[in-house]
């Protein structure tokens, strides 16, 4: 395998620094050829200095003008929004898009890139979710893979290599918990955002440090984990594993159980999605089994946690339903992050959003794109009708 070209979308956030030192790592095999980011203009300048992109893309023309006065050379190519997003995962010399964004805003890249006949690397879920059925249509046509770099998905990806699904029995997700594992329905009622924000056992963004805490993260992945290996809602099952230990594991129809484990720190499986189908000489410490001591699972408690109850809903009503749920869920999580309401009242404005919601197909971009915007509006009135007051 020569050098890999690699396009970076969301390059300033966690899993794109994680990224970037799995390139320094390996200069002989990985190069960057396109870094796109949101509105960190400062570091995504500094990442242009040191690893010279071809391409480079921002969220804003205000980030893009802040970028611009950093004084940084800059390639011929910056573009702006969801345009450059595209110019960034379809440059000639890219053969990999590691798409490390938050939310939604990477969809039309992803289709492009399948386009182009880019393997793609997935670290966002959000955009299987609201259109896994599109996606995943769009790389079969084109024999295009994705590559999951979600831990679980990763984990199950390697444990799968070389099977055929159909000896698949179940998928199983490992959930650490949360920083609310143990609270009561009183004690998550008056959760503050910075006790959501304390996870136990990874470092990462927001938006994925509150679905953490809600459990809706492992809602997504439910989702995200039956478009990835086609498997049926009744196939996947969740446990929580505290120690973050083991990354997932599959069940064979003969009742074996596979897992993979490993360090919690994202490089892992961001250098497995790059080096597949070969594996590279670790970069990370080995894993101490004996310091890691216990490992401990247990079953997720649904009365307590909601979303992912309402995430099952979603996939077994299939269609838009995904999508409607995504979108909510990403309002619920912001209005949480802008103290507008409780910890609770996320899985209220889910839910009430779906209720409100008549599943229509969801296999066109022009409709993923207009229910997103529906469900977002839906939501919004939702929030809109909660009673004020409610402690944060
Ligand atoms: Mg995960």
């Amino acid at each position: 395998m020569g050098v890999r070209g690699i396009a970076l979308i969301g390059s300033t956030g966690s899993i794109g620094s994680s990224t970037l030192s799995v390139v320094d790592a390996f200069p002989d095999r990985l190069r960057v050829v396109s870094l796109a980011a949101g509105n960190n203009a400062d570091l995504l300048a500094s990442q242009v200095a040191r690893y010279s992109p071809s391409v480079v893309g921002m969220a804003t023309p205000d980030a893009s003008d802040r970028l611009r006065s950093t004084g940084v050379a800059l390639p011929p190519v910056v573009g702006v929004g969801a345009d450059g997003l595209i110019a960034a995962a379809i440059h000639p010399d890219v053969d990999l898009v590691i798409c490390a964004s938050s939310g939604s805003v990477a969809l039309e890249a992803i289709l492009a890139a399948i386009d182009a006949g880019k393997t793609i690397a997935l670290a966002n879920k959000e955009v299987l979710v609201m259109a896994g059925a599109l996606v995943t249509a769009a790389a079969r046509r084109k024999q295009v893979s994705i590559l999951p770099v979600d831990s679980e998905h990763n984990a199950i990806h390697q444990c799968l290599h070389g099977r055929d699904g159909a000896e698949i029995k179940r998928l199983i997700l490992t959930a650490s918990g949360g920083p609310f594992r143990q609270c009561s329905q009183e004690a998550l009622e008056r959760a503050t955002l910075s006790d959501a924000l304390q996870h136990p056992t990874w470092q990462m963004g927001r938006k994925i440090t509150i679905d953490s805490a809600t459990l809706m993260n492992k809602g997504l992945e439910v989702i995200e984990a039956h478009w990835l290996f086609g498997v049926r809602p009744d196939q996947i099952d969740v446990v929580i594993h505290p120690q973050s230990v083991v990354h997932s594991l599959v069940e064979f129809i003969d009742g074996s159980l596979l897992a993979q484990l490993g360090v919690t720190d994202m490089r892992l499986p961001i250098q497995y999605a790059c080096s597949y189908p070969h594996r590279w000489a670790a970069l990370l410490p080995s894993l101490d089994l004996a310091r890691a001591g216990r490992l401990e699972f247990e079953a997720p408690a649904f009365d307590r946690f909601p979303c992912l109850g309402l995430a099952y809903r979603a996939l077994r009503a299939g269609e838009s339903v995904p999508c409607v749920l995504n979108a909510a869920n990403e309002i619920g999580v912001a209005s949480f992050l802008e103290g507008r309401v409780g910890f609770t009242d996320i899985p209220q404005i889910i839910e009430r959003t779906m209720d409100a919601h008549t599943p229509v197909a969801a296999d066109t971009l022009a409709a993923v794109r207009s229910l997103d915007t529906w469900a977002r509006q839906q939501a919004a009135h939702v929030v809109e009708s909660l009673p004020a007051g409610t402690p944060r």
